[in-house]
């Protein structure tokens, strides 16, 4: 709670915008059908968004990479030792071991992810890697480390001092409970289109807390924590990524934007199908947190959840703003 709170605080001045001037961003807006685009335009997950889409920006606004710009921001709070959700620092699995799943996604649909991958502060580049230097799409658990570590990633312990002492505490009792809203999950899910039109995106985590030892969650699961289609939009996820696999959410933002629905509408219509599902198989929708955002190749974006909490960050030419997501029960 303490480090959301600091985000929250490290938001506000954050949030101070930074503007792309008229004439940078008419460079941007070459052509009369790209006028009504709204990009360059980055949008992430929770408190932690608004400093990795500064990261982020710093490509975008210099005419880089989507692929480039999501990479680079979610490494922020992959790297960040005080965030319990993400990356070094993040809390441990129920055996005390600190175990990261992450993805990432680009503008040819070229994927990589790596799940269950111990010892490696920023696995968002083991996936990359995977994508671009093997001929697979997926690493997990061992295979990813030695994948990692052939790759010159360093081997690093994780587990820092706080995380080790509430694992210890939580061991006593030894319940899994994870509490919506509450830094025992959290995911940086992160989605940008670049000022040449094109859209990737990336998405991290440490998981639940406490998690049985193997578990995987949706982030490193492509269609389930993200979902990136050049020609139509693209989505993340975050929150209990059970449900969100039981969904292919992230895939689903994506389709029913194809069906023509608005990123906002997409969000919704995923959302609500948990909803139901959680209820028709008789589970307590008040133990249950998702949250979508997505972004469309207009650059329009969406975002929403179960249950009031769930933030997001959106940078564009008008700044970086925190905002919080619209919800379903009320
Ligand atoms: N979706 C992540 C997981 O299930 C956690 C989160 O985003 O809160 O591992």
């Amino acid at each position: 709670m303490t480090s959301r709170r600091n985000f929250i605080k490290k938001g506000a001045l954050a949030t101070t915008a930074f503007a792309l001037s008229s004439l940078e961003y008419k460079a941007h807006t070459n052509s009369s059908s790209d006028k009504k685009v709204n990009k360059p335009i980055v949008l992430s997950t929770w408190n932690f968004g608004i400093q990795a889409n500064e990261a982020a920006w710093t490509v975008l606004k210099n005419n880089g990479r989507a692929l480039d710009a999501v990479e680079a921001g979610v490494k922020v709070p992959e790297g960040d030792p005080t965030e319990r959700s993400v990356g070094y620092g993040g809390r441990p699995d129920r055996d005390g071991r600190v175990t990261l799943d992450a993805c990432i996604m680009d503008e040819f649909s070229n994927i990589g992810s790596v799940a269950c991958l111990e010892h490696i502060k920023h696995p968002i580049s083991v996936a990359r890697a995977v994508m671009e230097k093997t001929p697979h799409v997926m690493l997990v658990g061992d295979g990813a480390l030695q994948f990692a570590l052939s790759q010159g990633f360093k081997k690093e312990n994780l587990l820092v001092e706080a995380s080790e002492k509430e694992w210890k505490e939580w061991l006593k009792k030894s319940e899994y409970k994870p509490v919506i809203n509450i830094e025992n999950h959290d995911t940086i899910g992160m989605i940008a289109l670049d000022a040449q039109g094109n859209l990737s995106g990336a998405c991290t985590t440490s998981g639940m807390a406490y998690k049985m030892h193997g578990r995987l969650g949706d982030s490193p699961i492509i269609g389930a924590g993200l979902y990136v289609d050049n020609e139509i939009g693209a989505a993340t996820a975050t929150g209990h990524g059970e449900e969100v696999i039981r969904i292919a959410g992230s895939h689903l933002v994506v389709e029913l934007m194809r069906q023509g629905k608005s990123p906002q509408q997409a969000c919704e219509e995923a959302v609500q199908r948990i909803i139901k599902l959680t209820k028709s198989r008789n589970k307590n929708l008040n133990d249950i947190q998702v949250g979508f955002i997505a972004l469309n190749k207009k650059g329009e974006c969406g975002a929403y959840c179960i249950h009031s909490g769930f933030n997001y960050a959106k940078y564009d030419s008008s700044g970086n703003s925190l905002i919080n997501a619209t919800y379903s029960v009320k």
